[in-house]
């Protein structure tokens, strides 16, 4: 292709070899670091398995299935005999007699555990499994507590397993806070048995009969008091 000069031609120079080599020699540098900065985006080697893994195995029971789910989670001991010792997840398995949701189930495993090899943070994983809803409106467990859909406990079991490997700190109510909540109930039962409030003075998951659901801990603990909706179970109050 030809080039058109047309401004005046103040200087020259040609290309040396030694011109030729330097351009080489930038080349490679930025070709390096732009590498570098890909290794630092890379999360981090994947984990290859140890032969042996410590782990624990939850059992859940749920009124979508018909049998009792065994959750197992193993865990791979990071840093181990430093200070920075820890315990990650490495791998999930979920076990049931009840083969009627075993394909899926087994898809969600997978995929769990191949984000736990991946490292880095994987504690958003709780949130996301226990936002998912079913259409069928989900169920209340043993407690009280509303648990939208099948994987949303799934998602409750890796919290729980991660408050115990001490990946996630839990925020339950303090001293100060239980002794508040304890006595909110006292005088709420104290109230309703004034009132006359017929049958017991507590449902089986141990509140209120006709407590509504907590919008933060989703228990059905949450009674309304002074005209107040204050939860017996976590302590969340619209009122302070
Ligand atoms: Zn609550």
């Amino acid at each position: 292709m030809a080039i058109k000069i047309e401004k005046k031609i103040t200087g020259y120079n040609v290309i040396t070899e030694e011109d030729r080599l330097k351009a080489e020699q930038v080349a490679a540098e930025q070709q390096a670091h732009a590498q570098k900065i890909a290794e630092i985006v890379q999360l981090g080697e994947p984990l290859s398995r140890p032969e042996m893994l410590v782990g624990n195995t939850y059992k859940i029971k749920t009124p979508v299935t018909e049998h009792a789910l065994y959750i197992t989670i193993n865990d791979v001991i990071m840093n181990e005999g430093t200070p920075q010792e820890h315990r990650r997840p490495f791998e999930i398995f979920i076990n049931s007699k009840n083969m009627e949701h075993f394909q899926w189930i087994v898809a969600l495993t997978r995929v769990m555990s191949a984000t736990f090899r991946k490292g880095g943070d994987i504690t958003f994983l709780v949130e996301e499994l226990k936002s998912v809803f079913e259409p069928s409106g989900g169920y209340f467990k043993k407690g009280g507590k509303y648990i939208p859909s099948l994987v949303a406990e799934i998602g409750e079991v890796l919290e729980q397993h991660l408050y115990q490997i001490g990946m996630l700190k839990k925020t339950e109510p303090d001293v100060h806070q239980q002794k508040l909540i304890n006595e909110k109930r006292n005088e709420y039962l104290e109230k309703q048995a004034q009132a006359g409030a017929a049958g017991n003075a507590e449902n089986s998951e141990g509140f209120p009969p006709g407590a509504q659901l907590c919008n933060k801990c989703s228990t059905k603990a949450a009674i309304v008091m002074d005209g107040c909706l204050t939860c017996l179970n976590c302590g969340d109050s619209k009122c302070g």
